[in-house]
């Protein structure tokens, strides 16, 4: 498989793994993180709850108190006269309208009602009969009696509170007041979590929910007692392994809860709070997108930046590979145009040997008629016995093949191929070979040679062969431009400069065209006549001199005639 196929495949592994499993993780924090928060909210809103309760307790728990000293309550339980009963209805009626409570009422020491604040009411209380109400029996037996329970007329729940009247050491009657919750109720139902008070039974009594009132506590939470005959138990699941959620069956529909109670004070009421844990699960739910979603970009983005590296790193090593097969091209090129060179080097000079021919035949030519002539002058010398004059005719022979050697061995080294390697080469010499490869034509054009050169060795880097083309080459150019000129003196200087060694090439030639200065090395330039001049010494002059790391520069002198500057490197005498 190709890498960015390979890349895709790992993408999609990490993504099918890594985002339900992040998702999950993330769900899980943020319902713990939500649930926490939520619980932290409920126990603060269950004392703002519990608060509320007592104080609508507290409200009324001083009227009765008060009221059992009235002496108008005390005159008639102790003479019910029908005048005094009309006055304390009305009375009731009053404290009971600016309270607001449900009913205020009073009984005498058997429970029967003389007077209550209902009293005009159809289910008035008036002569009925409470002595069987538990808060009835409290009262009398112990001065004070609570209790919540559902009228026996009104059929209204209300918590009753009732205080005995005592005169002169004489129980008279019970004074009680009935609270009812509605308006209490009717503030909780706006509040968002679930409320419900349940008494010392588990028997809910003042809640938010209306179906929930009367129904007793489910048998296995902690607060309830135990189940009651005849009573409903709440639709309350509990959860066996949260312990603070219930599950709640409302409209057929599930709903779970997160609980919290608390035991009022001074009282067997427990109040319970049940907070909604929808927005914990829409938290976590909320958490798990956001976490997937986080993955699947991650996983897009490293998807997306591996394979832009991926392509980069293609487009580089395409990049890469053609350099490479261009940098082949060149030297493939550079190869061929370094065969070229050599062979219009070696043309070139073969070029050179030809116009040279002429004059070494000349050149031994001249020797060869010496020595013909001193053999024949050493045969007579002979014949005469003149041994002597033979000796110094044969050292004369001698003498002459000698230079002809030399001749020939010039030749030889020029006409060899140049062998490629560089080296340590000897300016100075290079310049004597070439002045003496040049001799015969030097002395038939009768040119002047003006030397200036240092009396030891300047060592060059170079192959002496080539040097000695390009020497050759300029001394040569130099002949020709004097050619048929007043004055022909060649001058020849060598200065030493550090790291270079400088020759320079005068002639007293006719010097050159300024236009021509600047096409002088180009290959087959040339101003001489056809068959004379090929144009090319001075361009691979050139190149020989690049290749020793040298240059080579034409200008014309101040005083008339060209001027070649030829600048080599120097270097180490060979060893
Ligand atoms: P060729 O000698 O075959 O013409 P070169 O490359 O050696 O080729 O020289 C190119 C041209 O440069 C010559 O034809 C000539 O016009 C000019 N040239 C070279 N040397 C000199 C010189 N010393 N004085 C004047 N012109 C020169």
């Amino acid at each position: 498989m190709n890498p960015p196929g390979r890349m895709r495949l790992l993408a999609l592994l990490v993504l099918i793994l890594g985002a339900p499993l992040a998702a999950a993780v993330a769900a899980a924090w943020g319902e713990q993180v939500a649930r926490q928060s939520l619980r932290e909210e409920g126990h603060a809103q269950l004392a703002l709850f519990s608060a509320n309760l007592r104080t609508e307790l507290e409200k009324h728990r001083a009227v009765p108190f008060v009221m059992v000293h009235d002496r108008g309550v005390v005159e008639l339980l102790a003479d019910p006269q029908p005048d005094a009963r009309i006055a304390m209805n009305r009375k009731l009626e009053a404290i009971a309208d600016a309270l607001p409570a449900s009913a205020l009422y009073l009984m005498d020491a058997q429970g029967n009602t003389l007077a209550s604040s209902n009293w005009n009411r159809p289910d008035s209380f008036v002569g009925q009969n409470f002595a069987f109400r538990p808060y009835f029996q409290n009262a009398i037996a112990r001065g004070e009696g609570h209790h919540f329970a559902l009228g026996t007329t009104s059929l209204v729940p209300g918590y009753y509170t009732a205080h005995r009247v005592v005169a002169e050491n004489r129980t008279l009657g019970v004074l009680v007041l009935k609270v009812a919750f509605n308006a209490l109720e009717a503030g909780w139902r706006e509040a968002t979590p679930r409320v419900a008070v349940t008494d010392r039974d588990g028997l809910v009594f003042i809640t938010n929910v209306d179906s929930w009132r009367f129904h007793s506590l489910p048998a296995e939470h902690p607060d309830a007692p135990g189940t009651m005959p005849g009573i409903d138990p709440l639709p309350w699941r509990l959860d066996p392994h949260g312990g603070e959620v219930v599950t709640v069956e409302e409209n057929r529909q599930r709903r779970s809860y997160l609980t919290a109670s608390m035991a009022l004070p001074d009282g067997d009421w427990t109040l319970h709070l049940l907070t909604k844990l929808e927005p914990a699960y829409a938290r976590a739910r909320q958490a798990a997108l956001l976490a997937a979603g986080a993955v699947a970009l991650l996983v897009m983005g490293g998807l997306l930046i591996a394979q832009r590296r991926h392509a980069m790193q293609e487009r580089l090593a395409i990049q890469e590979e053609a350099r490479a097969e261009l940098e082949r091209r060149v030297a493939d090129a550079t190869a061929e145009l370094r065969a070229r060179e050599n062979e219009l080097v070696q043309a070139a000079k073969l070029a050179a040997l030809g116009q040279m021919s002429a004059g070494i035949a000349h050149e031994i030519n001249q020797p060869l008629a010496a020595i013909r002539t001193f053999t024949d002058n050493a045969t007579v010398l002979l014949e005469r016995g003149k041994a002597e004059m033979v000796r110094d005719n044969l050292l004369e022979i001698a003498s002459l093949t000698d230079r002809m050697a030399a001749i020939t061995r010039h030749l030889k080294g020029f006409a060899r191929r140049a062998s490629g390697r560089q080296s340590a080469v000897d300016v100075v010499s290079a310049v004597h070979q070439a002045l003496a490869l040049l001799e015969a034509r030097r002395r038939r054009d009768d040119v002047t040679v003006a030397l200036d050169l240092p009396g030891e060795p300047v060592w060059v880097n170079g192959e002496d062969v080539r040097l000695q083309q390009v020497l050759v080459n300029l001394f040569t150019n130099a002949g020709d431009a004097m050619r048929g000129r007043p004055e022909r003196t060649l001058h020849l200087s060598l200065r030493t400069d550090d790291g270079c060694a400088v020759l320079t090439v005068r002639d007293t030639g006719a010097g050159i065209a300024p236009d021509d200065l600047g096409r002088m090395f180009v290959p087959f330039f040339t101003t001489k006549e056809a068959g004379e001049g090929l144009g090319l010494g001075l361009s691979i002059s050139h190149g020989i001199v690049r290749d020793f790391g040298g240059t080579i520069t034409a200008a014309n002198h101040p005083d008339g005639g060209a001027c070649f500057t030829l600048t080599l490197k120097r270097t180490e005498a060979p060893a």
